[in-house]
């Protein structure tokens, strides 16, 4: 075949991983980038082997590189826990590598799911995707808490920088015994937010919603309501209308009842907790983990692309003792798709762009033809499915892509 291979002008920074993803990762390189693109990568092994090597600076060096060239790709990787640390007898229970890497970065995940023909969504109106972004800062996942006795009495207390108090009611526990929590953000993170969320929906075209429970949390919610608000009539509001696209606020509650009975196609912008139940109630009302791809986008414009799922360890211990597998590429891929295409657009690469493009309508042909993992499979509403394995799916999205090409 004669296919001249694509150059990369700037590098895009890969963050490799754990396990079946690790296995998948290198499977997409083989047979459907490395053919076609002359990979221009800087490559960090976040695998965790390496990153116990390295005392987790790989992971630290890695978010800064994504943060010095703007696009960065992300394999799955494992967050120790204590059986990990025993399982690859670590030195220390090393952090989330994703953690790590959004606070360096100062970002907001986006996660949305890929949508194709004959996997339909639990919700049948749902005929678009709906783009979930979560503020993963503060409020219960930093929080204070207590059990409390009977018969105590809480307070917030707040000391000023010069000294002086000011003191809040919360409860007298009078009538038994309770519990009790203290949570706060910051101005500069929800800020940071909302430039996340406004800038991606200009760059995907999409509306934005935003929810909260202002109604009654007239302080706090208020705050996160009000911040978007200023910002977004001080620097986007044009933006918006050139675009053609639409900000919108809403309450929680009233935002739940809309997006069920939408038909998707808009980016829903939440605060930590309603972000986390709800990019969970929507990954799995669209179908298939293997199908979410989630973009972690930092307000001064770096990307970094990833699969929403994790490494699969099923799956690959079933690969290690060398059994058949059938787990689903879909979202790594994409996440390498949307990083190429990311790529391209910054350096005004116009291959590479449509590269990018070819190999996700390639991929979604293959599905749409009834070739799919077995986690598709077992939800298609196809007429005539073949089940293949892990990389019997990649040889015929490839075979799909060479004919498109
Ligand atoms: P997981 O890797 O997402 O897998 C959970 C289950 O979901 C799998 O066992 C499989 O179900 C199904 N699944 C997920 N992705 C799939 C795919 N691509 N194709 C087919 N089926 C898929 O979550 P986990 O088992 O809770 O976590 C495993 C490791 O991943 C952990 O060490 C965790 O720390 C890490 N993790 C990393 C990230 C990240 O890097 N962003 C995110 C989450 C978790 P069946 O087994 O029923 O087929
Ligand atoms: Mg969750």
């Amino acid at each position: 075949m004669a296919f001249e291979k694509i150059q990369m002008k700037t590098p895009l920074v890969e963050m490799d991983g754990d396990e079946m993803t690790r296995v998948i990762w290198k499977m997409i390189k083989d047979l459907l980038l490395e053919p076609y693109i002359d990979l221009n990568l800087e490559y960090y092994d976040l695998g965790l082997p390496h990153r116990d090597e390295t005392n987790d600076q790989v992971t630290v060096d890695s978010a800064n590189a994504a943060k010095k060239y703007g696009v960065a790709v992300k394999c799955a990787t494992i967050t120790p826990n204590a059986a990990r640390v025993k399982e690859y007898n670590l030195k220390e229970m090393w952090k989330s590598p994703n953690g790590t890497i959004r606070a360096i970065l100062d970002g907001t995940v986006f996660r949305a799911p890929i949508v194709v023909k004959g996997i339909t969504p639990y919700i049948p109106s749902w005929k678009k995707p709906i783009t979930i972004a979560r503020h993963a800062y503060g409020d219960v996942y930093k929080n204070a808490e207590a059990i409390v006795p009977a018969g105590a009495k809480a307070e917030l207390l707040v000391t000023l920088a010069d000294g002086t108090q000011q003191k809040y009611p919360v409860h007298q526990f009078d009538n038994g015994p309770g519990v009790l929590q203290g949570q706060y953000n910051v101005d500069q993170s929800i800020e940071s937010f909302a430039r996340s969320c406004f800038n991606f929906a200009l760059d995907t075209k999409q509306d934005l919603w935003f929810s909260t429970k202002d109604t009654i949390s007239k302080q706090y919610d208020h705050r996160f309501k009000d911040i978007f608000q200023e910002i977004y009539n001080q620097e986007y509001a044009e933006k918006f209308a050139a675009a053609g696209i639409e900000y919108f606020y809403t309450l929680i509650d009233d935002a739940v009842a809309r997006v069920v009975r939408s038909e998707g196609g808009f980016i829903w912008a939440c605060k930590n907790y309603d972000g986390d139940v709800m990019s969970d109630m929507v990954a799995t009302a669209f179908g298939s983990l293997g199908m979410m791809t989630s973009v972690l986008v930092a307000p001064d414009g770096a990307y970094e692309y990833e699969a929403a799922h994790g490494t699969v360890t099923r799956h690959y211990y079933k690969h290690q003792k060398g059994e058949p597998t059938s787990t689903n590429s879909v979202a790594t891929l994409f996440a390498w798709t949307g990083a190429l295409r990311k790529r391209g657009q910054l350096d005004g690469n116009a291959p590479l762009q449509d590269f990018a493009d070819k190999l996700e309508q390639a991929t979604i042909r293959t599905i749409e033809s009834g070739v799919m993992t077995g986690d598709l499979a077992s939800m298609s509403t196809l007429p005539e499915i073949r089940k293949v394995g892990t990389q019997e799916f990649l040889l015929a999205i490839k075979e799909n892509l060479d004919a498109s090409l």
